[in-house]
């Protein structure tokens, strides 16, 4: 395993206001101003401008088709997988880091960068440049908080590999992908993780403290589609919250725990990588772990090829219907209400579970919400960054929320004028 030479594990634990001292406003803690490379932050940056459509025209030598692919980006095929031999401490069935694993096993990549646990802790990021299979497995399981793994490039560079794979979220891989002709490799595979709502370290150890009868024993927890979240202890007992009992105001609202830059990102399902390997759109149970993932350019044929044989292919379920949810949720987005009383809650979460959206549909109804509140985060809050920060597919994606959202805000959703 190398590490940089600079000390990742105390930077990774800093405050959030401490570690990005000097940086734009909005800043992901990608890596890049943490590196060598921060000369080139304004060309590599998605919150200085998103260039993710000049790079799917790069990638792709087109932009997004109106349908599906508004939401969860361009692919070529999408699949319901589970790895056959489940790994019990992955995530979900350790697809991701069984097959950065394999690419080391099978000499296709020198190194693979992704991110261990700070030593002595469950959740704290610490980005690696894997040089074994073991390292890449040892790296399972999220440490759900902002990670520099990009930082790793520099270590990259300094060892001389030229032919490396990188795991990582779609702020970075934005970041990647602007820089990637400029590294001098040979090879680079991009598996991607989806993610939303990411958080600074300390703030994941308040969120814990908020939802959790017990915050020093979670190993890992995960948002489900049954609206609850499923937090799994040091003793594998699993304790389950319900999304609406969730006391979000007293941590100071969404705006209080999650970043502003998170609060601004418009690529939750990571559509620059070669593949995207996530959960989201999968079948229920959890407990099954069924995952799915979407193969987007012809290096991710070539990485989904090599992991098929160690995968079990599901079926695709959905239910329901988003698009009064949806709208539901503009009107609250305008005129936030406070938590209900419990017998309320309990109604409400009763409703989610049984009634709510389910597979694909659950999928297309939370990006949809993340995208619509993410842009009027960045309306309210960075205004003057909106022609440059929110790409255009955003408005073709929510244009059938421009009936209800002019009718609460009372100015259209479409893109200003560039
Ligand atoms: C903050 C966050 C939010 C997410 N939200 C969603 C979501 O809403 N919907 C969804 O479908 N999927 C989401 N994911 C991805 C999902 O939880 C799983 O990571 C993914 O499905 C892979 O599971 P696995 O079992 O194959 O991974 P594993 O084999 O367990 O490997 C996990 C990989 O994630 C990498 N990783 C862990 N933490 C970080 C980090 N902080 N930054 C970068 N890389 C990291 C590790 O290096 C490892 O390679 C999120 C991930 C993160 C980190
Ligand atoms: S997100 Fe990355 S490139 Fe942008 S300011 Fe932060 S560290 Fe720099
Ligand atoms: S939510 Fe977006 S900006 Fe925040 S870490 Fe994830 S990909 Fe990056």
């Amino acid at each position: 395993m190398t590490l940089t030479t600079r000390p990742l594990h105390e930077i990774t634990l800093l405050s959030q206001a401490e570690r990005l001292k000097g940086r734009p406003k909005l800043c992901s803690d990608c890596g890049i101003c943490s590196s060598s490379l921060r000369p080139r932050m304004p060309d590599a940056c998605v919150f200085v401008e998103n260039q993710s459509e000049a790079i799917e025209q790069r990638l792709h030598g087109r932009n997004r088709r109106d349908g599906d692919e508004l939401l969860f980006g361009i692919y070529r095929a999408v699949h319901v997988i589970r790895m056959r031999n489940i790994n019990p401490d992955a995530q979900w069935s350790g697809i991701v880091t069984g097959l950065g694993a394999l690419l080391l096993e099978r000499g296709i990549v020198d190194g693979v960068i992704t991110t261990m646990a700070v030593p002595g802790t469950h959740h704290a990021p610490l980005p690696i440049l894997a040089r074994t299979p073991e390292e890449v497995i040892a790296s399972a399981r999220n440490k759900p908080c902002l990670s520099p793994n990009l930082e790793i490039l520099d270590a990259v560079r300094e060892s001389g590999l030229r032919r490396i794979a990188f795991i990582g979220t779609g702020c970075q891989v934005h970041a990647l992908r602007a820089l990637q002709d400029e590294l001098g490799l040979e090879k680079l595979y991009i598996i991607g993780i989806p993610c939303t709502d990411n958080v600074a370290y300390p703030d994941m150890l308040r969120f814990l403290q908020a939802a959790s009868k017990s915050p020093d024993t979670v190993v890992h927890h995960e948002f489900m589609q049954d609206f609850r979240i499923w937090l799994r202890h040091e003793d594998g007992h699993v304790e389950k919250v319900n999304f609406v009992d969730l006391d979000v105001s007293a941590m100071g609202g969404e705006i209080g725990i999650f970043p502003a830059a998170c609060l601004s990102c418009f690529d939750y399902q990571n559509t620059l990588s070669d593949l995207t390997i996530g959960y989201l759109g999968a079948p229920l149970p959890p407990t099954e772990r069924w995952q799915w993932t979407m193969v987007r350019t012809e290096v991710g044929e070539e990485l989904f090829n090599l992991i098929r044989p160690y995968l079990e292919e599901g079926q695709f379920t959905q239910r329901g219907n988003r698009l009064l949810g949806v709208s539901e949720y503009v009107r609250m987005l305008k005129r936030p209400r406070g938590r209900p009383p419990w017998p309320i809650r309990k109604l409400i979460a009763w409703m989610q579970r049984n009634r709510g959206p389910r597979g694909l549909e659950f999928a297309r109804s939370v990006i949809e919400m993340k995208l619509l509140r993410n842009l009027q985060f960045v309306r309210d809050r960075h205004g003057r960054l909106e022609r440059r920060i929110v790409p255009n597919h955003v408005y073709r994606a929510l244009a059938q929320y421009s009936q209800v959202y002019e009718e609460e805000f009372g100015t259209p959703l479409k893109a200003p004028v560039r």
